[in-house]
């Protein structure tokens, strides 16, 4: 809570450079925003607090993306797939497999996922901004956007060489918290005084190694439901799931145990709070695995994330709120420009619970949902487009945050081309969309499918 006390600053800040698309946040959607961009002829940046790119998947260590796929049918092209297949040529990854999501919990889902190692998605997302010719900005953190009338021009960051701004042409608000664009007036939903405290729980993801991954594979899922049960009971576990993703060798288990309820991530107490008793957490459920877990008895704690994982703060309310019934409905936008797959994924805010489930069919999200009311200059993507919460749990896995991005910085180096003030049409972005590979209908994601080896022969 902010005192009484005020000082006031007065502050000469130099003007660093000039681009046409600047993206803020490079996470899994402004990483691909920025690349995006920059291949579609923008002068692009991307800003990033943290010291890589990449985001939840690599600062917060969730190492799996998910959203790819609804059913047999793959929804993420484009650079989000060209990334899964950078990933692969690095050694990060096996590829897609199997998996069942939440497996010890009441409502485990069966989808397939694809697990990565955090440190070489770094290096892929190094390499793929170099090669697309963005200019990266680590351990930089924006501080506010530069507005005009009724326009976002640019920001303003700190860094360890000081406070500088840049002008945009266009501003992609890939923070997650739409935080540039809360900043410029635009309306947003989530942070509700209510809402503050009972938002989805955080969760501080950790990595063990010297797993014996197979063997606590092989358990039935009776036996490792039973174990969760018991750890939450004994308040050592701190929800019911014993979820974990693994990288190539099958030697270590990237965990998401720890559960952190009540915290408001746009407060910098709360945030602090989290990532302390995340790790009080962390410290509770390694005890657990080594004790009483087969395959973890010999394991050693690797690593915990750089941040705690975020799942909900702001969401913008844009041209279009995307509503559950968008999704369960399957309804059809002309100006569709990214597919979600599920799964529909809320965690209980202030219980150990979890509702998971799959939409019957890919679903589409319209370019209107990345586009403020009446603030021109911005675009906003990932985690914080205009969706209601139980919308927003099915549209914020980093599948679908990739298919934003691509949109966001499509759109945002059509916009920065534009002749001041005119918007690019729909049809443009999902043109130049489709010819970078992207899928932006859920009849283009069929067709590839059925031209795809079938997903049920992956191994699990
Ligand atoms: C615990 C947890 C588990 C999850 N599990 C999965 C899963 O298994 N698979 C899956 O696909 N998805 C999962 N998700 C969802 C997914 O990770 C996020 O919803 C997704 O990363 C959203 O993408 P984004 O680009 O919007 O945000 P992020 O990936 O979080 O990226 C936002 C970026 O913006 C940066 N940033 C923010 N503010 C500023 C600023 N002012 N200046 C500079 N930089 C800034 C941040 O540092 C960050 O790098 C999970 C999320 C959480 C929290």
């Amino acid at each position: 809570m902010p005192g009484n006390e005020f000082i006031n600053e007065s502050l000469s800040t130099p003007v660093l450079s000039r681009y046409d698309v600047v993206v803020v946040g490079g996470g899994a959607s402004g990483l691909v925003a920025a690349v995006a961009a920059a291949r579609s002829g923008a002068r692009t940046a991307v800003i990033e607090r943290s010291g890589c790119l990449g985001g939840t998947g690599t600062a917060g260590m969730v190492a799996q993306w998910i959203g790819f796929f609804n059913g047999p049918v793959r929804v993420v092209g484009g650079i989000g797939f060209e990334l899964t297949e950078r990933v692969r040529a690095l050694g990060g990854s096996t590829g897609f497999r199997r998996y069942t999501l939440a497996e010890a919990s009441s409502s485990p889902v069966t989808i397939t996922n694809f697990p990565f190692n955090p440190e070489v998605l770094k290096i892929a997302a190094d390499e793929i901004t170099r090669e697309a010719g963005v200019d990266v900005y680590l351990h930089s953190q924006v501080v506010r956007p530069l507005l005009g009338e009724r326009r976002v021009e640019g920001v303003v960051i700190e860094n360890a060489s000081g406070r500088s701004a840049l002008r945009a042409a266009m501003v992609v608000d890939a923070s997650g918290d739409a935080a540039v664009a809360a900043a410029s007036g635009v309306p947003f939903a989530g942070a509700e005084p209510e809402l503050r405290h009972h938002r989805q729980p955080c969760t501080l993801v950790f990595r063990m190694s010297n797993v014996d991954v197979k063997t606590f594979r092989a358990l039935p899922r009776e036996t490792k439901r039973a174990l969760a049960v018991e750890g939450v009971q004994q308040g050592r576990l701190f929800w019911e799931s014993l979820s974990f993703c693994s990288t190539p060798g099958e030697k270590d288990a990237i965990c998401l145990m720890s559960r952190i309820p009540g915290i408001d991530a746009l407060d910098a107490g709360d945030l602090t709070r989290a990532e302390q008793t995340g790790r009080q957490q962390v410290k509770s459920v390694v005890d657990f695995l080594r004790e009483r877990v087969p395959g973890f008895e010999a394991s050693v704690l690797a690593g915990i994330a750089e941040r705690v994982g975020v799942r909900e703060t702001r969401r913008i309310v844009g041209r279009h709120t995307l509503t559950e019934s968008d999704i369960v409905g399957g309804v059809r936008f002309a100006d569709a420009v990214a597919l979600g797959a599920g799964p529909m994924d809320l965690h209980e805010a202030g219980g150990t619970g979890i509702a998971l489930w799959m939409p019957p069919a890919p679903f589409e999200i319209p370019l209107a949902c990345l586009l403020p009311q009446e603030v021109g200059g911005l675009v906003v993507t990932g985690r914080a487009i205009s969706a209601t919460r139980e919308a927003n749990g099915g549209a914020r896995h980093m599948g679908t945050a990739m298919c934003l991005g691509h949109a966001a910085g499509v759109y945002a180096a059509l916009a920065a081309a534009a002749p001041a003030g005119r918007e690019p049409a729909a049809e443009d972005v999902r043109r130049v969309l489709v010819e970078q590979n992207a899928l932006v209908s859920s009849d283009a994601a069929v067709q590839l499918s059925e031209r795809e080896a079938p997903i049920e022969a992956l191994p699990a």
